[in-house]
């Protein structure tokens, strides 16, 4: 008979003690309400969190056989701490939800219904953003629009990780090798069956968002490198117009030193070293970005370290 429940729902935490409880109270009432309400698992990731979230995981793995605790060992990101959480489900449906309850949990059944129907990934889009600031809100609007131009891959606009996945969508998901993460576009890489249920993106629980806006810049930047290469293309661009533009300033001063006017060129002089020499290193960085990734990748590092797994049962036997 297969063991494996039929659904694992999978949280990455980070200093997120104040929300766990409620969080396992709603996940639960929703679960519970459910047909085959015995057959999940709750998986928490802990992400190196520094507060009292780990402790709170193990309280409710202690009363609650349903409950899992994958404990990393230092912090990874958002990113790779639900790589983690994904890779150690046991699930034939998988549910991935943030553990600050801005995506509502009770979306679970109709996420289920239109799994029913055929479909193998069911991703919450977003018809709105309460308690978000305007610059979150802009960024975000911005960031996926930009995404589409740039990227090889198509990501629906204004959806996240919040979403269902089927366990023949995540074995592939879980197979893919790559150490900078942007899920989200690599379930749209994916392709197979993939639908949008549209809700409304609630504030936080309790505490504040952990992507400072300089996780954000990062994110944007892992991915963009990781589904396009426009950006070094750009590049070769840009290098070109910068090198028409020193052509220009080159075939004037010489037509000024050919006038006998040659100490009058110094602001064009000043002029095509910054030009030539800011477009060189915008170019540089460019490729940078692309070479780091590439060597970050090359040392084939494990994705995540994992502590200590916990499940009821271990807890049991350790007394
Ligand atoms: N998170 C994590 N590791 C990190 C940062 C965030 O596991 O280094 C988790 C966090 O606890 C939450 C989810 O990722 O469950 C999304 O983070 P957050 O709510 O701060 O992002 P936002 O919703 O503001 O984009
Ligand atoms: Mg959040």
């Amino acid at each position: 008979m297969d063991q494996s429940p039929l659904i694992s729902i999978v949280v990455p935490c980070y200093d997120e003690e104040a929300n766990l409880s409620e969080l396992y109270r709603r996940l639960t009432t929703v679960l519970r309400a459910m047909d085959n309400s015995a057959s999940y698992e709750i998986v928490l990731v802990n992400d190196g969190s520094s507060d009292r979230t780990w402790p709170v995981i193990l309280s409710l793995i202690n009363a609650d056989s349903h409950v899992v605790g994958v404990n990393l060992a230092h912090n990874h990101g958002h990113q790779l701490a639900l790589s983690a959480g994904l890779k150690n489900c046991k699930g034939q449906r998988i549910f991935i939800l943030d553990a600050d309850l801005q995506d509502p949990p009770e979306l679970l059944p109709d996420m289920m219904g239109l799994m029913d129907q055929g479909a193998d990934v069911v991703y919450g889009q977003r018809l709105s953003r309460r308690g978000e600031n305007w610059f979150k809100k802009t960024s975000a609007a911005l960031f996926y629009r930009c995404f589409n131009r740039l990227a090889d891959v198509r990501l629906p606009l204004d959806s996240g990780d919040f979403r269902l996945l089927s366990r023949r969508c995540l074995n592939i998901l879980n197979a893919m090798p790559e150490q900078h993460r942007f899920i989200r576009g690599m379930v749209g890489w994916i392709g197979m069956k993939q639908v949008a249920l549209p809700y409304h993106r609630q504030p936080r629980f309790a505490g504040a968002t952990k992507y400072s806006f300089g996780r954000m810049l990062h994110f944007a930047a892992d991915a963009v490198t990781g589904f396009s290469i426009k950006p070094l293309r750009l590049a070769t661009y840009l290098g070109g117009f910068s090198a028409l533009v020193g052509i220009i300033i080159l075939v004037y001063s010489i037509m000024r030193w050919v006038e006998g006017d040659v100490v009058a060129g110094w602001t064009s002089l000043i002029a095509t070293v910054v030009i030539m020499g800011s477009t060189q290193l915008l170019v540089l960085g460019v490729f940078g970005e692309y070479l780091g990734r590439l060597y970050i990748q090359a040392k084939q590092r494990p994705l995540f370290v994992v502590e200590s797994i916990v499940t009821t049962q271990d807890l049991k036997k350790n007394g």
